[in-house]
């Protein structure tokens, strides 16, 4: 156990330094232009980084802890960048997970692979402009054919979606079923009827890509259905986004430790009436509290990974990671820029950033409320 501890250890280790020396040095450019960075993205990919959830059996790096050393990744890339970190989330997450548990070897060989040596990008299309927290009311409809599906409709807020590849699209086959009907599908982005509607412009996480999508008879082969074809694509969603609410904490997480670490060195830095503003009681108990949010915060997202290792369920743990960090990041952010008096509102600081980003952990995967819906099934009510 001890030298299997300290591989992951490592693991940090090496991860924090490349963030320290590759990614920080960028963030600020990437965020002002909202710039996907394909250089950032294909050297973390060379160093094997989207494997770390899976085995070395199937393609990926084989790390012990897979899905601690998941939420280590997402933590330690969001100290430096939440949009970059949320990127790299999806590609060695959801857009993946599915084509891991569901997929067969063509996929597998096509998509997976490629994906894991950063040759591919992935995304994960469920929301639609109408269908959001209520995701199992979505439009977007397969119908078979002769040798595979074509589907027509449309998707939104869809990360990494002008940049990608190929994307698991969730879409109805019998819509008098509901969320019973739905399948997940793999779109080649190159098929013909595929289109980028818009990327779309955003004051948070701005260099991960957001886009909005076409699909007008759109043929996929019957191989790229992750399913029979009469539903079950809802719960294996589910099962993908579910894991995925644990690695949105720890993106939250990596955030909030980006926020409370400049707010603390800049009480030490910044001096009112012949003091350091960190000697007065006021700054002292505002940085205390966000030290007691974040910690708060890591150990139950540590909580809630560590049992997804051990195989436990986590449908109200990762909800409630979400919440705790999610929710818990944005007001150590918000603290963070007040301790920043005046500068805190400047673009030259980061501390803008860091409380901008903070919003996302609130609604990918699913808004707070959304999470605390699901607790509040988990316990009865
Ligand atoms: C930057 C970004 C990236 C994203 N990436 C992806 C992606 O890659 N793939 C993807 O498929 N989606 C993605 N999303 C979509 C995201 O999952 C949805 O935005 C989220 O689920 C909320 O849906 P909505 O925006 O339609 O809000 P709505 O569902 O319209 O909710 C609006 C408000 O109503 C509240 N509400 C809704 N229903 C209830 C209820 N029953 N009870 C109480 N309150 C309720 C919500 O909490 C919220 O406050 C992304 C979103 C953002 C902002």
């Amino acid at each position: 156990m001890n030298h299997l501890q300290d591989d992951v250890k490592e693991f940090r280790h090496h991860l924090a330094r490349w963030v320290d020396e590759r990614l920080i040095p960028q963030a600020e450019h990437l965020d002002e232009n909202s710039e996907f960075s394909f250089e950032l993205f294909r050297e973390l990919a060379g160093l094997g980084y989207f494997g770390v959830m899976y085995p070395e059996a199937s393609g990926g790096t084989g790390m012990p802890f897979p899905y601690t050393c998941f939420t280590i990744l997402c933590e330690e890339l969001a100290r430096g960048s939440m949009g970059f970190a949320a990127a790299v989330c999806m590609q060695g997450s959801t857009a993946t997970h599915t084509i891991h548990e569901w997929g067969n070897d063509t996929l597998r060989e096509n998509y997976f692979m490629p994906a894991m040596r950063g040759e591919k990008i992935g995304a994960f299309a469920i929301t639609e402009p109408n269908a959001g927290s209520d995701a199992g009311s979505l439009k977007t409809r397969a119908v078979k054919v002769d040798g595979g599906y074509v589907i027509n409709g449309s998707k939104i807020f869809t990360s990494n979606g002008t940049v990608a590849d190929f994307i698991t699209v969730v879409a109805t086959t019998d819509p008098s079923k509901g969320s019973k009907g739905l399948e997940l599908f793999i779109v080649d982005t190159k098929t013909d009827g595929f289109s980028i509607g818009r990327k779309l412009d955003k004051f948070s996480v701005r260099c991960s890509d957001t886009a909005e999508l076409a699909f007008n008879d759109v043929f996929v082969p019957d191989a790229h259905c992750m399913g029979d074809g009469t539903g079950g694509g809802f719960l294996k969603a589910y099962k993908s986004l579910t894991i995925d609410r644990i690695f949105t904490a720890a993106l939250a997480l990596g955030n909030a430790r980006a926020a409370y670490d400049a707010a603390l060195r800049y009480a030490g830095e910044r001096s009112q009436f012949g003091k350091p503003i960190g000697k007065f009681q006021a700054v002292q108990f505002k940085l205390v509290d966000m030290l007691a949010q974040l910690e708060q915060a890591r150990l139950y997202t540590y909580h809630a990974s560590a049992l997804a290792d051990s195989g436990a369920p986590i449908t109200s743990e990762a909800a409630l990671a979400k919440i705790i960090a999610g929710d818990g990041c944005n007001e150590v952010c918000q603290k963070a820029l007040s301790i920043f008096g005046g500068y805190g509102l400047m673009n030259e600081y980061p501390v803008q950033r860091f409380l901008r980003d903070s919003y996302f952990p609130m609604v990918g995967g699913g808004t707070s409320d959304i999470m605390r819906m699901i607790v509040a099934r988990q316990i009865g009510l």
